[in-house]
């Protein structure tokens, strides 16, 4: 019998997402390239597959020219919680830009697929709600945030440019906020900031008055809709919306991680940061009937697996990662 297996290169996957999509494509059979910088990726997070023969670690920033082969690329390089994209935002924009520029240069030569992990954020502060794919946002050019907006806008069009103009097979998953194990300790979002201030009995950091939604969908689903987009059709390009519609008032996710952890910590509150959306919810019709693909996870289930592993970590069976990424 012939050799079925892809050897298929994942940009950021030494991040969050890139190290359990990569879980799921070894664990199929397929053979992974990991290319990533380190930026906000560990090697803590894909340390499990050193030795394996499947699965190759090359250090490489995107924003350089890569020549390799392989069947098909998942672009997921690019910092994504706010702290660490607005660390450095020109190199955010250059990740988002000169990145899917050099990863759709290298699917063009080879001729292969290509996905892109865009974003919820391509819809700005949203006046439609919940979000549609057909919905073109509202986001401001010159914001704090810009840098990662825009650029995952750029880079949307960088795609269909490509698939326009040279017949590329392009996705384009627009990702809403998702949380799991590996989350970077140190990066600020909301779900992973709210468990560890609740296992520490710190305060909890309400941005605002806590009433902005946020619609939290479980890694482990997420991964799911990726694979069956980069497996999906050569006519469904997308854009689609993989989310979960399980819609929170950031308060409501507060007191909810409060009661999972039988935590004593209390509300405090800080100012809103500038642009933050108001509220955000994914349509997902379109998951549903191209992919056939929604979220199994329920909320609760999900986050008391995250609350299991940053137990372990802050109980200091593991050391959490350094701010660079490093081990
Ligand atoms: P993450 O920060 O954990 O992972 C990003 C990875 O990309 C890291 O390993 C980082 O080192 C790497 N990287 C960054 N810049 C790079 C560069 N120039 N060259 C090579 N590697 C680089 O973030 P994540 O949550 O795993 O997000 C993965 C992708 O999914 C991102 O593209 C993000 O925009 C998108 N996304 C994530 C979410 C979410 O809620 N997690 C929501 C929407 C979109
Ligand atoms: N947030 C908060 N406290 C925190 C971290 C975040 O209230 O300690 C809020 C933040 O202002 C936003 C929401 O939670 O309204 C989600 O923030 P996150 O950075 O996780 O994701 P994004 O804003 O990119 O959706």
């Amino acid at each position: 019998m012939l050799d079925q297996h892809q050897r298929i290169i994942v940009t950021g996957g030494a991040g969050f997402v890139g190290s359990h999509l990569t879980d799921k494509l070894l664990a199929r059979g397929d053979e992974v390239i990991c290319v990533d910088n380190y930026y906000t990726g560990s090697k803590r997070n894909i340390l499990h597959h050193i030795g394996n023969p499947m699965y190759e670690m090359m250090r490489h920033d995107v924003t350089f020219p890569l020549y390799i082969e392989a069947d098909n690329i998942f672009h997921l390089a690019c910092p994504a919680a706010p702290i660490h994209y607005q660390h450095d935002p020109v190199q955010t924009l250059k990740t988002s830009v000169h990145g899917s520029i050099n990863m759709l240069g290298l699917a063009k030569r080879l001729g292969i697929r290509i996905l892109q992990a865009s974003t919820s954020e391509v819809y700005g502060d949203p006046n439609v709600h919940p979000q549609e794919e057909s919905y073109w946002g509202n986001v401001n050019p010159i914001g704090i945030r810009s840098c990662y907006d825009e650029g995952k806008r750029a880079a949307e069009t960088l795609f269909f440019d490509y698939h326009r103009q040279h017949g590329l097979e392009i996705k384009v998953a627009r990702i809403f906020n998702t949380f799991g194990p590996r989350m970077h300790v140190n990066d600020g979002r909301v779900v992973s900031n709210f468990i560890i201030q609740a296992l520490r009995g710190e305060p909890i950091t309400i941005f605002g008055e806590g009433l902005q939604t946020r619609s939290f969908c479980y890694v482990d689903d997420l991964v799911n809709g990726l694979i069956a987009l980069m497996d999906s059709p050569a006519d469904v390009t997308g854009p689609i919306n993989l989310g979960n519609p399980h819609e929170l008032t950031i308060r409501e996710l507060a007191e909810s991680i409060i009661d999972l952890t039988g935590s004593a910590s209390k509300l405090t509150f800080k100012d809103l940061p500038q642009d933050d959306p108001m509220q955000r919810r994914p349509n997902i019709d379109k998951a549903r009937e191209l992919l056939n693909w929604q979220p199994t996870v329920a909320f609760e289930d999900g986050v008391r697996k995250t609350i299991d592993y940053f137990d372990t970590l802050l109980s200091g069976n593991q050391h959490p990662t350094k701010p660079n990424g490093q081990v």
